[in-house]
C-alpha cells in the first residue's frame, strides 16, 4: 500500500469516525419515545454520507476532507507516523482507552451511579472502587487512589507530611514536579549528587541525610526518588535507596513516572512508603491521570478525611478525602485508565522484550560514526538520550535547514518526536514499537548517514 492511500485512509477513517459522532448527536437530540420525521431524514442523511466515507475508505481514493473540528484540526500523528517522542509512546493510549473516551466524555459521566458515602473510590458501577484495590495489587501496596498526574501524587504527599522549612532528599535528575511538590508544601529541596556514571547511590543519598541534619539540627522530611530519571532513563538503586532511607527513619516516595504500567513494581520490595505513577506517561490513558498508592502506615496520613465543620450550617463533608480535593478523576480520563489496565498489566510481563528492541535500536544507531548513547550501557529502559554531536550534527552545519535537516528526513521516512531541529543531544522512546517498526527506524538513521556521507559501520 502506497503511503499517500494509507494516509487518505487514515483521514477517511477520522472521517467516518466524525460522521458517527454526527449520527450520535442526533439521538441525544431527540425524544426518548422515537425520532421526528427531520431527525430521521438527519439519520439518512447522515448514514449516506458515512457510506459514501466507507466506499472511499474501501477503495483507498477520494477528496481528502481536513476533518477540521471548528479550528482544531484532528491529531493523526500516531496514524500517519512511528513517533519516538520521548515522553509520548507508553501513554499512547489503547483501543479499549479510545472507545472508553468516546463513551464516558460527557464530564461526570463516572456519577451516574454514585451512591453514599459519595467519593469516586467507592462507585461500584462501572466498577472504579474494584479497580482501586487492583491499582494497590499491581503495585503491591495497601491503599491505591487515582490523581491527576504524577505531580499530583507528590503534592498530596508533601502537603500531607512536611512542615515549613522541612527538607526533601530529591536526585540531582529530579524532575521539575517534584521540586514544584516540595515548593508548593513549604518544604526545601536538598539535590544528592550523581556519580561518574550519572546514578544515584544508597551512599551518596546517605552522605546527603547526614548534611542535612548537620546543617539544619533535623532529618528530611522525605526521600523521594525517580527509579529511571527523566534525563537519561539510568536505572537508580531504589532498593538500597529506600533500606538507607529508614535507616535515619525516613520515609520513601518512588517516582515511578517512567516504570508503573511498563515494568513490573512491587513497592513492598522495594519499601517504599509512597509509590507514584503517571497514567497519562506510562499507562496508555488520557491526561491528566495517575495514581498514588501507600502502606497502611501512611494511608490515615495521606487520604487524611475532612474534620471542617459549617460555622453557620454545620455541615461536614464526612470521608471526603483532603489532599484528593475530595474526588479526583471523574470521567474520561479515569475510564481511559480502567479501560487499559488488562493489557497495561499484561504488558509489564513484556518488559524484557521492549528493553532488547531498544537496545536493538540503539546499536543500530551506533553504526553511524560519531554517534554516541549518553545514557547508561547497555540499556535497561526504552527512553534514551543520545549524542549526534559527531555525526548529524556536521551535517547540520553545513545544510542550509541546518538541524531541521534530521527531523525532515526523518519525516519523509515517516518518524516524528525527536525533538525538531536538534542534532546534538536529544532523547527517544522506543516503548510500544513492533519490531517491524523498530527495524524500520533503524534503516532509516543508517539511510540518512549514508544519504549525507557519513560513516555507517
Ligand atoms: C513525567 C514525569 C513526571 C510528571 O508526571 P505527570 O504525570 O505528568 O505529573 C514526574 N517525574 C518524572 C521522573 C517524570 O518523568
Amino acid at each position: 500500500m502506497s503511503k499517500s492511500r494509507r494516509d487518505l485512509q487514515i483521514h477517511k477513517t477520522y472521517e467516518a469516525l466524525f460522521a458517527l459522532e454526527d449520527l450520535r448527536e442526533v439521538f441525544r437530540q431527540s425524544l426518548p419515545t422515537g425520532l421526528d420525521k427531520e431527525q430521521e431524514n438527519s439519520i439518512s442523511e447522515t448514514l449516506a454520507r458515512l457510506k459514501g466515507i466507507i466506499g472511499d475508505l474501501e477503495r483507498g481514493e477520494g477528496r481528502l476532507n481536513e476533518n477540521k473540528i471548528g479550528r482544531l484540526e484532528p491529531r493523526t500523528r500516531e496514524e500517519e507516523f512511528i513517533n519516538i517522542h520521548p515522553i509520548q509512546a507508553a501513554g499512547r493510549l489503547t483501543p479499549e482507552a479510545r472507545k472508553a473516551m468516546i463513551s464516558y466524555g460527557d464530564g461526570y459521566s463516572a456519577c451516574d451511579f454514585c451512591r453514599k458515602p459519595f467519593r469516586l473510590d467507592k462507585i461500584s458501577r462501572p466498577p472504579i472502587e474494584e479497580f482501586h484495590q487492583e491499582l494497590a495489587r499491581f503495585v503491591n501496596m495497601d491503599e491505591a487512589r487515582v490523581v491527576p498526574g504524577a505531580r499530583r501524587g507528590f503534592q498530596a504527599v508533601t502537603q500531607s507530611i512536611l512542615k515549613s522549612g522541612d527538607s526533601v532528599i530529591v536526585s540531582s535528575l529530579a524532575h521539575y514536579t517534584e521540586f514544584l511538590a516540595v515548593e508548593v508544601a513549604g518544604g526545601v529541596v536538598k539535590e544528592v549528587d550523581l556519580d561518574e556514571n550519572n546514578l544515584i547511590t544508597a551512599e551518596a543519598t546517605a552522605q546527603k541525610i547526614e548534611e542535612v541534619r548537620e546543617e539544619t539540627g533535623t532529618l528530611p522530611a522525605l526521600v523521594m526518588i525517580d527509579h529511571f530519571d527523566y534525563q537519561f532513563a539510568n536505572e537508580h538503586d531504589v532498593y538500597e535507596i529506600a533500606r538507607v532511607a529508614h535507616e535515619y527513619g525516613v520515609p520513601i516516595l518512588y517516582n515511578g513516572a517512567y516504570t508503573v504500567g511498563i515494568k513490573p513494581v512491587d513497592g513492598k520490595k522495594i519499601g517504599a512508603d509512597f509509590i507514584v505513577g503517571s497514567g497519562h506517561k506510562s499507562m496508555a490513558s488520557a491526561a491528566p491521570s495517575g495514581l498514588l498508592a501507600t502502606t497502611d502506615e501512611w494511608a490515615p496520613i495521606v487520604f487524611k478525611t475532612t474534620q471542617m465543620t459549617g460555622d453557620l450550617t454545620k455541615r461536614r463533608f464526612g470521608i471526603k478525602e483532603v489532599q484528593n480535593m475530595g474526588c479526583t478523576l471523574m470521567g474520561a480520563t479515569l475510564l481511559s485508565m480502567m479501560a487499559s489496565f488488562p493489557r497495561v498489566k499484561e504488558r509489564t510481563g513484556q518488559w524484557e522484550e521492549e528493553v532488547r528492541k531498544s537496545n536493538y535500536l540503539l546499536e543500530q544507531f551506533l553504526r553511524v560514526e560519531g554517534s554516541r548513547v549518553q545514557s547508561e550501557w547497555p540499556r535497561k529502559h526504552t527512553l534514551s538520550k543520545v549524542d549526534t554531536s559527531d555525526s548529524f550534527d556536521l551535517v547540520a552545519k553545513k545544510h542550509k535547514r541546518r538541524g531541521f535537516f534530521f527531523s525532515d528526513e526523518l519525516k519523509e521516512r515517516g518518524i516524528v518526536g525527536e525533538f525538531a531541529g536538534a542534532t546534538r543531544t536529544w532523547k527517544l522512546n522506543s516503548y510500544g514499537l513492533t519490531w517491524d517498526q523498530i527495524r524500520h527506524t533503524a534503516e532509516s538513521f543508517l539511510d540518512i548517514a549514508a544519504k549525507y556521507g557519513l560513516n555507517v559501520a
